[in-house]
């Protein structure tokens, strides 16, 4: 039977998850971790950062990752730009979309990338005059939207003007992010709900991490109140190295399958995805996956019926 709903699942472990590895993960392997996650049936795909070399040295091989995946066909590449500098670089690359961010957190964004929200915002404005008129595809993500680690819990009024200012330049994709894994499933669904009914114009998607161990659920929160597109990372990857107990992003494996599960397409191959997950583990045999479904895999409805028979034949103590 077909699907009647589907989601969008952007596959963010290229970008998000080795960012946060200090260790160089040599240029072929990123190239073929990309192409592996494509053949999975991942229509999305964030590569990594046109950011300097000395913010982020995992990315200081962009352009050659770019040059070894950009012929995959019916996959979107997309990459985060700090600023018009990263922008240029990605289309010079030869990348059609490319993801801006900032903090609605004042604190964050001047801690994160030295700059005001305001200023961020005069920079996302120059970023869009030079690539609108060339058709290039900018989505923007607020950082800290469900929370901040220098101020706490965030008003939604000042998440809804942090949109506003965003869609008024024109910008019709916006992610609202949980940088730092503060969302709960009440909150995600009070925000989203004020932003869908706010802006319809916009298709909003989620960012969230599993710090806490809430990112399934805040997923389920929001789809449940309206948003189709969420970013994910294969095995959880993400988190800080230095930090024990901190994890990645919302596993792609673990929330594939929760959509599965309910009939809700996401047009990725499960097993496929699972077997990368494998091979992600013989890469980074010092960073163990956080996933649940890399642990326990899928179940398997072929053993079923021979273990209820096993049950049935063992003799039944009349005490019980
Ligand atoms: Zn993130």
């Amino acid at each position: 039977m077909a699907q009647q709903n589907s989601v969008r699942i952007i596959e963010v472990g290229p970008r998000d998850g080795l960012q946060n590895i200090s260790r160089f993960v040599a240029t072929d392997r990123k190239i073929d971790l990309i192409r592996e996650l494509a053949a999975c049936g991942l229509k999305e795909i964030q590569i990594g950062g046109f950011v300097h070399p000395r913010a982020i040295p995992q990315f200081r091989d962009i352009g050659q990752v770019a040059a070894g995946t950009l012929d995959l066909e019916g996959v979107t590449l997309t990459a985060l730009v700090p600023n018009l500098r990263g922008v240029q670089d990605a289309v010079a690359c030869g990348l059609r979309n490319v993801v801006f961010f900032f903090s609605i957190s004042r604190s964050h964004n001047l801690n994160n990338v030295r700059r005001t929200p305001e200023e961020s915002l005069s920079d996302l404005k120059e970023i869009w005059d030079e690539i609108r008129p060339r058709g290039i595809h900018l989505r923007v993500d607020l950082a800290t939207a469900f929370g901040c680690p220098f101020e706490g819990r965030i008003a939604v009024g000042a998440i809804l003007r942090s949109v506003e200012k965003t869609a008024n330049l024109g910008i019709r994709e916006i992610t609202l992010c949980d940088t730092v894994g503060f969302g709960n499933p009440r909150l995600v669904k009070e925000i989203a709900r004020a932003c869908l009914e706010r802006f319809p114009e916009v298709d909003f998607g989620m960012h969230f991490h599993n710090t806490r161990g809430l990112g399934l659920a805040n997923t389920l929160a929001a789809y449940q109140t309206g948003i189709r597109i969420f970013d994910t990372a294969l095995g959880g990857l993400g988190g800080c190295p230095f930090a024990p107990g901190a994890s990645g992003n919302t596993a792609t494996e673990d929330t594939v399958f929760l959509f599965e599960e309910m009939d809700i397409g996401t047009g990725a191959d499960l097993p496929a995805l699972l077997a990368v997950a494998r091979h992600l583990e013989e890469i980074f045999t010092d960073i163990p996956l956080t996933s649940a479904l890399s642990r326990a895999g899928l179940p398997r409805p072929a053993d079923f019926p021979a273990a209820v028979e096993g049950v049935a034949r063992k003799p039944v103590d009349p005490a019980l």
